[in-house]
């Protein structure tokens, strides 16, 4: 039977299509009257954007999905009714790239001495590298030492060709099972077809399942097999692989021949940034630009249904218990402290994204259409991205900068916009209706943050501006692919909550004079980088920054 939630999905679905296709208006669907937006920034006109940019006719709009791509539609449909200028591929608002998702085939299998070992029961790929697999028909077993402890393992040449055990550390957990894959054996495995370590026994049932891992799907990237599969195994397994107990192996010992074979399964799908513009108006500035970002992707539909009001009950005590003290709310139980329940179960699996980034997507929109109305334009062009693919680690944007619209040196700044429309007393420590995270904007040069400060203070409702990072959101959002252009940077968040990366992360949560503040501060903020004279960073070339969140 279909759960009452999916029916009415399917009928959203219908009345969604519909709209996005012909009209000039949007389409709401909970209450299905059509609604004109104005030009202004408004909770009203915020509101019915996300309303529909959030409903669960989107099924969580996560990339190379349909769901996206009503998302990526919607998108479109207003930028162009708002008369942007399109900057994607040839001509379009459309910067299409390829995600690649790879996961070992559930059809492989090993056998040694006769007995088979398969996937989720007896070993979980962690790594399959690139390229083709390994393979690993028979191949010799040797026992390579103790993970994570060097001076015990063979050395890489006693390790070239053959597939290695690892046996594991007395004082084993769950929470080392995966560390110790990370940081084990690469280089000195590097030519090992393959490096099993006994740890899968210490991985919970409910995670040894197959996984994907998704990247860039880059056709100029070469495909040679680069590193070894790396398996975790059962202990028994691992014993059957070396044909004796593990405690009396030592380092070197010949195990069995393995038949068999390890596969792979690789899907490419396409999916889209949204590149649009406002072309500036001074011949001087015009070939400047400022980026506007959000995401447009979250998360795909839940492999379990939950009932969402116990689901978000449970995560609004857990997150009361990481506020100060003070700051708890007290929820009354109903005056009677009758804890019975009086509304019907309501069964969920969409995780809707409305604040992560519906939020911001829809800022984006309204300060787009705010522009866009206001034809005295300003100096610089705006450039606004609405990422895909945000929350597979931040691809869309790692696509964007390495095919770049513009040149990436003439963007002063990149806005980022990701989950804006929370941050009150019961989500965040010392939030409030005016708490604002402010992130990076002095990384580069304190001049970007002191031109906020300016453009907060003059703002009829200014915004309780937080500088401090305290959620560690530096390069945990697509501003992060810029900043390692060394673009100037500043990322605008309201921070985390109890909703986060749940189904309960719904419209109906979203604080909208808050989303309608941040909108309206980014919009001054934008005005004001597109017409200052103000040098925004250092002189001199810009810092390509190496590795992963440093700088
Ligand atoms: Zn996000």
């Amino acid at each position: 039977m279909q759960s009452p939630r999916t029916l009415e999905r399917v009928l959203l679905v219908a009345g969604t299509a519909l709209t996005l296709g012909t009209s000039a208006c949007i389409s709401v669907p909970s209450t299905g009257k059509l609604a004109a937006t104005s030009s202004a920034i408004s909770e009203t006109d915020l509101r019915a954007r996300l309303a529909l940019f959030a409903a669960d006719s989107m099924d969580g709009r996560s990339a190379g999905t349909s769901g996206h791509k009503r998302a990526v539609r919607y998108l479109v449909s207003e930028v162009t009714r708002l008369g942007l200028s399109p900057a994607g591929d040839d001509g379009t608002f459309l910067q299409t790239f390829f995600m690649r998702r790879r996961q070992l085939d559930p059809a492989s299998a090993i056998a040694v001495n006769g007995r088979i070992l398969r996937p989720t029961v007896d070993f979980r790929a962690i790594s399959t590298g690139r390229g083709p697999i390994r393979p690993v028909d028979g191949a010799e077993v040797i026992f390579g030492g103790i993970v994570g402890e060097p001076s015990t393992q063979i050395s890489p040449g006693q390790a070239a060709g053959r597939v290695v055990v690892l046996g594991v550390p007395l004082n084993m957990n769950s929470a080392r099972a995966f560390a110790n894959v990370l940081y084990g054996p690469t280089s000195r495995f590097a030519d090992a077809l393959a490096v099993a370590i006994a740890s899968l026994d210490y991985v919970p049932v409910a995670q040894r399942g197959i996984n994907a891992s998704i990247g860039l799907a880059d056709s100029t990237e070469t495909l040679a097999n680069q590193q070894p599969t790396t398996l975790l195994v059962s202990t028994d397994a691992a014993v059957a692989l070396m044909g004796m107990p593990l405690r009396s192996a030592t380092a070197g010992a010949k195990g069995r021949t393995i038949t068999g074979r390890l596969a792979v399964i690789e899907e490419d799908r396409p999916t889209q940034n949204v590149v649009a513009l406002i072309r500036g108006a001074d011949p001087e500035l015009r070939g400047q630009y400022v980026v506007l970002g959000a995401h447009s992707d979250h998360l795909p539909i839940a492999s379990r249904i939950v009932d969402h009001d116990s689901t978000r009950a449970v995560s609004i005590e857990r997150n009361r218990s990481r506020l100060p003290v003070a700051q708890r709310t007290v929820h009354h139980a109903s005056a009677s402290g009758d804890t019975e329940r009086h509304t019907p179960v309501r069964l969920d699996s969409i995780f809707n994204g409305a604040d992560d980034d519906g939020s911001g997507s829809v800022a984006l929109l309204e300060i787009a259409e705010l522009m866009a109305a206001s034809h005295n334009h300003q100096g610089r062009s705006v450039l606004f991205v609405w990422h895909s693919a945000e929350e597979d680690i931040y691809m869309g944007s790692r696509w964007l900068v390495a095919h770049p619209p513009v040149p990436t040196d003439s963007m002063i700044t990149m806005v980022n916009l990701d989950m804006v429309g929370r941050g009150g007393v019961d989500d965040i420590a010392s939030g409030g209706p005016r708490y604002v995270e402010v992130i990076g904007a002095d990384r580069r040069s304190p001049a970007l943050l002191t031109l906020i400060a300016d453009v907060n203070r003059r703002s009829n409702v200014p915004a309780t501006l937080v500088t401090s990072d305290p959620g560690g959101g530096f390069c945990r959002s697509d501003q992060w692919n810029y900043a390692r252009q060394g673009i100037p940077v500043a990322f605008f968040t309201t921070g985390s909550h109890a909703d986060y990366h749940s189904v309960t992360d719904e419209d109906r949560y979203i604080d909208y004079p808050k989303l309608a503040l941040v909108t309206k501060l980014v919009a001054a903020l934008t005005a004001e980088l597109a017409s200052t004279r103000e040098q925004l960073e250092p002189h001199g070339k810009r810092v390509v920054l190496a590795d992963f969140c440093s700088g």
